[in-house]
């Protein structure tokens, strides 16, 4: 028998309600509050996933820490929730907690909504961490999932379709390159879908209290994003790189009455969805690419606003879509030549397939012109007419034609640097400005890795 034992799970929630978050910290009660070895884990993958709830996130935790050096890393009904990174001597019975595991996530799971199909893995050895790698940017196979979960010698557990066991695997799979956490607190149960009473000012406040925080409030739509709109358990959940302010930064927020908390490890914020584009892009990937703006931009109705740009010999259209925000504004202000990077997931859509761009890095600027008038006749000196469209200009007193009309050199009213689409629209996976700068000092392209583990 072993001392330690991963649990992971996904696919236990509807748009309708419930949370596969929530799943966890049942889990941690019907298991009688053991000590987890290291944090659980709230591992997003492939966010372009058509058959996703909201933001394909999928759970882990693994059990078996040491008493002696545990520390609390959340609250369920007034018992504290702890965890240890030493590993505990206790060995564990797989059979009796494979089967609490499955009790709980039957009894959670919204099993009527056709969307949901759980699936639950135990195993006391991580499946290789390649399959997560391939969960997060590519589409997956439940065989896949099936068979490296049968490499790993694991209890596995399906119902419906049992889809969920791709997401149960990747999460257990999951060996950080990066990592953030997230504090989440969770609702009373007579509260579940009514109106949630949660500070705004105190939400808006938290990236100024708690730098290491992130994606709280959205400045420009006035949007508080640590609360979700959707009927589920969750009151808020508060982002950041260090989790030891995690339990300050969720009681400086004013709300209603906490049930319970819990610290999350997770890989949201990692950018670890993203592959460098090298070859053809495939439909529901998200990429990385930097090379020089071809043409555009132009906006469409609606908003959204399109350019392309040349990487190598290739061209692709990069997407500024409304939701993004400010975004656009940055992109309508590049002109042909500047040197760009971009992050985004390259779908088709009604402008057919495009780059949606998550994050644009601005690497060089061209100079910048405005027309002041027509060219002037290098003869006579009067001022030439244009001879139609794309025909140049000609002098009407001497037939003197001229191709070019009179610049002079304009402000450049962009800067170089790394931008974000506004906090509201962001994907949980990708990675914001703030955090890339923070992580980088301010030079995410240069120093972006791909970890193809
Ligand atoms: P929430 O974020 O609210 O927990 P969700 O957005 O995670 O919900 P799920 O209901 O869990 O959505 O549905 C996602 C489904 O997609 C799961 O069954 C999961 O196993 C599966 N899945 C996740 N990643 C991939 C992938 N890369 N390829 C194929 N299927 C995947």
């Amino acid at each position: 028998m072993e001392t330690h034992l991963h649990i992971g799970f996904d696919d236990t929630d509807s748009a309708d309600g419930m949370c596969t978050t929530y799943a966890v910290t049942e889990i941690i009660r019907q298991l009688d509050f053991p000590v987890l070895l290291g944090y659980p884990r709230l591992v997003r993958l492939n966010p372009n996933i058509p058959w996703k709830t909201r933001g394909n996130g999928a759970l882990a935790l693994t059990i078996g820490g040491s008493a002696r050096t545990a520390f609390k890393i959340g609250e369920i009904s007034g018992k504290p929730v702890l965890a240890s990174f030493d590993e505990g001597e206790e060995k564990q019975n797989r059979r009796a907690i494979s089967e609490k595991a499955s009790a709980a996530i039957e009894a959670l799971a919204e099993m009527d909504d056709e969307n949901t199909n759980p699936g639950l893995i135990v195993c006391d050895t991580r499946p290789a961490p390649s399959f997560y790698w391939r969960a997060v940017r590519y589409v997956v196979d439940r065989e896949d999932a099936l068979d490296v979960c049968r490499e790993a010698d694991a209890f596995i557990a399906e119902w419906k379709n049992g889809r969920g066991i791709i997401g149960a695997t990747a999460a257990v799979a999951w060996l950080p390159a990066g990592r953030t956490y997230e504090v989440i607190t969770y609702r009373e149960r007579n509260r579940w879908g009514k109106t949630r009473n949660v500070n705004e000012e105190d939400a808006s406040m938290l990236s100024v209290r708690y730098p290491s925080t992130f994606n709280n409030y959205d400045n420009e739509t006035r949007h508080m994003c640590i609360s979700p709109a959707s009927p589920c358990p969750v009151l808020f959940g508060i982002r950041g790189s260090d989790p030891s302010i995690l339990p300050n930064a969720m009681q400086s927020v004013r709300s209603e009455l906490v049930d319970r908390w819990l610290i999350f490890e997770s890989n949201q914020g990692t950018d670890d969805h993203i592959i460098r584009l090298s070859q053809e892009p495939e439909q529901f990937c998200s990429y990385f690419a930097s090379g020089q703006v071809k043409t555009g931009p132009r906006t469409i109705t609606g908003g959204h606003v399109f350019f392309e740009m040349q990487y190598g010999t290739r061209i692709i259209t990069c997407a500024a879509f409304e939701e993004t925000k400010n975004l656009r504004n940055i992109v309508r202000k590049l002109v042909p030549g500047d040197g760009v990077a971009v992050w985004g997931a390259y779908k088709a859509g009604a402008e057919g397939k495009t780059l949606n761009l998550e994050k644009i890095q601005i690497l060089s600027l061209v100079k910048r012109f405005v027309k002041v008038g027509n060219p002037l006749c290098t003869r006579c000196g009067k001022s030439m007419k244009s001879a139609g469209r794309g025909l140049g200009y000609r002098c009407r007193a001497c037939r003197t034609t001229a191709q070019e009309a009179r610049f002079r050199e304009a402000d450049c009213t962009v800067s170089t640097g790394l931008y974000s689409a506004t906090t509201s629209s962001r994907r949980h996976l990708s990675m914001p400005a703030e955090l890339a700068v923070r992580c980088a000092a301010g030079k995410a392209a240069n120093n972006w890795q791909e970890n193809d583990n």
